[in-house]
């Protein structure tokens, strides 16, 4: 049996198969559809004609709706780990913290969503605006086309719905083609609400149909998670649309002089540098430790990623392809001169955690994404130093500083170019309500709830004249 994709609110199948397989073994997860040419052509009709039905309708019941997704998600979240784990091979303890954060997601919206209002301004500030204000009310920009990345299934398909959702604007989601059954179950989850039926499409397509949906005028905005040439190849092509972009980076953690903790730093970055098999925009990826601490957290780290157990911890990279490449920059790497403390070695789509040093920063795996279970030591002399080895990167997504100085975290936060700086932990840290996004090739615009929400909306001014 094929599982359904959603149209216009509806199930339904298309006579494309698309088989999703466990990165772990191969093994046949499900099958479900592409999205055929008339069913591309009734989502978007369904949206364009659900626009006016959807931004009308009450906080209430957007606020309802997204509970009852809410309350769903957990209640089905021992399924919904499995699916995750079963089609994008990330542990099932990091499985269930994805399903409670995509739960929280929508909790959020559904929080907002009553809170979601305008803003009333004073015009009387000069003598010809006498008695006059302005009523500033946010509207929906129009439907919105979400597309999305394998690493997040759920959540990062969350992070599009849920904020149109609040909003009122009708949407078309497009999951990524390796990972596409949570969101498809979060489309079972949907049709239970009172949305109008043709404010929400899911659709697994090909690239070129997303590539189509991109181009496509009704679609005013584009949401866009996934890598950075897709993105910005995505903003190139249409640039007139408002186009969110959440990309890639290469996110560093430095560990600041007064930090002489240096074992609860390595056990974090440890952690949080292979989890997800490194496959997570904001995976530690650089670090950055003082020279006088290099010897021993380089040996304590290593020994905290040997504790990692692959299957428990550590998962398998999502294809043959993305193994592939990561064994290649890392032999590229230490042909240049880099040496891997430990890892570095290949079973299957699984690499194992790898710990490099005396890496060349012109090496892939230092200056791109490497997306993969490998983080590079560097030591440093100054802070300063420090900082400039963190900006010196085209991307900018988060950056964990190891301290407790107000000094050093005031001084981080005007100066590293990235989208957050997470003071006493690893950069990968994310609250699925605070404001969310990059700087540089890392993307453009934020998410995180409210954010979203702001971005899919635009100021619409009502001015009073006489009161
Ligand atoms: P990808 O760019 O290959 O694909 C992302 C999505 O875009 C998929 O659904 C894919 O089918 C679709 N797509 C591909 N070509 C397209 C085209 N021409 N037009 C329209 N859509 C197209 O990315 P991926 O490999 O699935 O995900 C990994 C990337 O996502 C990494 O770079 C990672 O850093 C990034 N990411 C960013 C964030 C963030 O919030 N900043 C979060 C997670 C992942």
């Amino acid at each position: 049996m094929t599982v359904p994709y959603w149209v216009a609110g509806t199930p339904a199948t298309g006579p494309t198969l698309l088989d999703v397989r466990d990165p772990v073994d191969g093994r046949l997860v499900a099958t479900t559809s592409l999205a055929t040419p008339s069913d591309v052509e009734a989502a978007i009709t369904g949206a364009v004609g659900a626009r006016a039905e959807t931004a009308e309708l009450p906080a209430f019941a957007r606020a309802a709706a997204l509970t009852h997704v809410s309350t769903r998600i957990a209640e089905r979240g021992e399924e919904l780990a499995r699916l995750i784990t079963a089609e994008n091979g990330k542990p099932i303890r990091w499985a269930r913290v994805e399903v409670a954060r995509a739960a929280s997601t929508f909790r959020w919206a559904a929080e907002e969503a009553r809170r979601w209002a305008g803003d009333l301004q004073r015009l009387d500030t000069d003598p010809g605006s006498a008695g006059r204000v302005a009523l500033v009310r946010r509207v929906p920009r129009g439907p919105v086309l979400g597309i999305t990345p394998f690493n997040f299934p759920l959540n990062l398909v969350a992070h599009k719905v849920a904020p149109a959702i609040a909003v009122g604007a009708p949407f078309v989601l497009k999951p990524a083609p390796a990972t596409p059954l949570s969101a498809l179950v979060l489309g079972e989850i949907l049709a239970e609400t009172d949305l109008p039926a043709g404010s929400w499409s899911i659709l697994p397509t090909t690239n070129e149909v997303a590539a189509e949906l991109v181009a496509d005028p009704r679609l005013p905005v584009v949401s866009f998670t996934g890598s950075a040439p897709v993105g910005w190849r995505i903003r190139d092509a249409v640039p007139r649309k408002h186009v969110v972009l959440e990309l890639g980076g290469n996110a560093a953690a430095v560990i600041c002089p007064d930090h002489t903790d240096l074992a609860q730093a390595a056990t974090r970055i440890a952690t949080f540098a292979m989890y997800s098999a490194g496959q997570s925009c904001i995976a530690v990826q650089r670090v950055f430790v003082p020279r006088a601490h290099y010897d021993e957290f380089v040996r304590i780290l290593v020994a905290e990623v040997e504790k990692l157990s692959v299957g428990e911890d550590v998962g398998p990279l999502i294809d043959t392809a993305a193994a592939d490449r990561v064994q290649r920059w890392v032999a590229g790497a230490v042909d240049a001169g880099a040496v891997a403390r430990t890892g570095n070695r290949r079973d299957g789509n699984t690499f194992a955690p790898t710990v490099l040093t005396d890496v060349p920063h012109t090496a892939a795996v230092y200056r791109e994404e490497a997306f993969g279970p490998v983080v590079t030591v560097d030591p440093f002399d100054s802070l300063d130093d420090a900082f400039a080895a963190v900006n010196d990167s085209r991307f900018g997504l988060q950056t964990g500083l190891f301290t407790r100085d107000l000094d050093i975290a005031f001084r981080a936060h005007a100066r590293l170019e990235v989208g957050a700086v997470i003071v006493g932990d690893v950069p990968s840290y994310r609250a699925d309500q605070m404001p969310y996004g990059g700087v540089k090739d890392s993307g453009t615009g934020r998410e995180g709830v409210r954010s979203a929400m702001h971005d899919l909306t635009d100021d619409r001014v009502l001015v009073l004249t006489g009161v």
